[in-house]
This record gives structure tokens, C-alpha cells and sequence, in this order.
């Protein structure tokens, strides 16, 4: 089992947690290298890239996990994917990128709050493990 999957199916237990790692990062009570903030999304590079560039996109209001979201949340889903646009060509990763999002103890998501991944930079295989 890889270590990030360890990681999911230990977090798995914690999922109601309200308080995660990245409302903390969105509270700036713990640091991150953030490169795209406004009002309702951030985006910060992963702690543990798995690509030469690796960032996140989050939503600032503590929303768990995909399967979580309501239909009102779909403009700030639409609006996160489009964060990753925008970041994606700031970081110059113009000639594609793949893009993530890990839901919930089968999809290996170790941090309960929604983010989306964008890695880019190197050719991404697949099908991904
Ligand atoms: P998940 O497995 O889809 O939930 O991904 C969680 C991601 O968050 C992993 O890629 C981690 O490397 C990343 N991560 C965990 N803590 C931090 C942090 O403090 N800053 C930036 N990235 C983090």
C-alpha cells in the first residue's frame, strides 16, 4: 500500500472534522505557499509534490469532500475549476496538466476539506494508481 493511501484510509476515520489543515492554511494559522487568493478560493503548492509543479485549490468555506457539495455549491465548484485554469497558465503549464480531485476513503482523500490537485510539467501516465 503506498504511503499516501496509509495517509487516506488513516484520515478516513476523521472526516467530520471541521477544523483541517487547510482551514488552518485559509486562517493563516500555519503557513503555505500560497499563489492565487480572492474571495472564496486559494490555491498553495502541495507540501509533497508529485510533479515539478503541484498545487492546490481549495475553497475557502470548509466543504469536506466533492460528494459533500449541494446544488448551491455549484457556482463555487465552477469557480474553483476555474482558479485552476487561471493558476495553471500563471505557472506557464501550457502544454497541459492533469487535474485531480480524491473523494472520500476509496478515492485515497487524506485531507477533508475539498481541493482540487493540478500537477503539471512532466508527461502524467495512465490509467493513475
Ligand atoms: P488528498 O490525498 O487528495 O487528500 O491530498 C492531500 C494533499 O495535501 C497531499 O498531496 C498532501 O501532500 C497535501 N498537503 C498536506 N498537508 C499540506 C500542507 O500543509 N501544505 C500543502 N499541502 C499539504
Amino acid at each position: 500500500m503506498s504511503d499516501e493511501v496509509s495517509k487516506a484510509k488513516a484520515a478516513a476515520g476523521t472526516q467530520q472534522q471541521e477544523e483541517t489543515i487547510f482551514s488552518k492554511i485559509v486562517d493563516r494559522k500555519i503557513p503555505a505557499d500560497i499563489i492565487y487568493e480572492d474571495d472564496t478560493s486559494l490555491a498553495f503548492r502541495d507540501v509533497t509534490p508529485q510533479a515539478p509543479i503541484h498545487f492546490l485549490v481549495i475553497p475557502k468555506k470548509p466543504l469536506a469532500r466533492l460528494s459533500l457539495a449541494e446544488d448551491v455549491d455549484t457556482p463555487l465548484l465552477g469557480h474553483l475549476m476555474s482558479v485552476a485554469r487561471k493558476v495553471a497558465k500563471q505557472e506557464k503549464l501550457d502544454n497541459g496538466f492533469r487535474i485531480v480531485i480524491n473523494d472520500g476513503p476509496d478515492g485515497a482523500q487524506s485531507v477533508y476539506h475539498l481541493h482540487i490537485h493540478v500537477m503539471g510539467g512532466r508527461q502524467m501516465g495512465w490509467p493513475p494508481g
